[in-house]
């Protein structure tokens, strides 16, 4: 609860972005604020616990932020799992539906170690797809997937349904 007050409190409502009818959660303020991010990376860590996980994998480009922060904070290595065209060697895609068109995401194909336990994190989930993709792709990758962890969980999206049997961790569900 404490942490969900201090995501909420870093979060900015953008009315009409990206488009007419939208309301994006901006988080900026969020991650601009030194004492805010650490104890909320602190309590990531706490709730996986530090040895529960070989890799920290985040969604380009917010997702980076609190991958590397995690990551740092274990000592393990960060894996960025990217939006199309930007890898600069062979990897593995996935593509999922947007309202308008599509999305595709791409992971190095030697990105994780075969068992390597990878906790995946994104700053915010919404439907889902973005998620599930990102899942699909660390599983053909050869990681394991240890848990998937959100700041904000947009819960009327049913994006953790979408997910599930998957298990989602949102430190403030709005
Ligand atoms: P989904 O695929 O779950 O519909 O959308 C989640 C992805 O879109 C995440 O990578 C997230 O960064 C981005 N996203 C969707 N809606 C929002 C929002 O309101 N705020 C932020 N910061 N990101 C969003």
């Amino acid at each position: 609860p404490e942490l969900a007050a201090l995501v909420a409190g870093g979060a900015v409502d953008v009315l009409d972005f990206p488009k007419p009818g939208i309301v994006f959660k901006d988080l900026m303020p969020f991650f601009g604020d030194g004492p805010r991010f650490r104890q909320v990376v602190d309590g990531i860590v706490t709730h996986y616990g530090a040895g529960s996980f070989d890799v920290v994998a985040g969604v380009e480009a917010r997702g980076f932020l609190i991958a590397a922060a995690i990551a740092y904070a274990t000592g393990v290595g960060v894996v960025p799992v990217r939006k199309a065209g930007k890898l600069p060697r062979p990897g593995f895609s996935a593509s999922y539906a947007l309202e308008y068109g599509e999305a595709t995401l791409e992971v190095s194909e030697d990105a994780f170690v075969a068992g390597q336990r990878v906790l995946v994190v994104d700053d915010v989930l919404a439907t889902g797809g973005t998620a599930a993709a990102t899942m699909d792709l660390v599983e053909r990758a050869g990681g394991v997937l240890t848990g998937f962890t959100v700041l904000m969980e947009l819960g009327f999206l049913n994006g953790r349904e979408r997910l599930s049997p998957r298990k989602v961790h949102a430190l403030l569900t709005v």
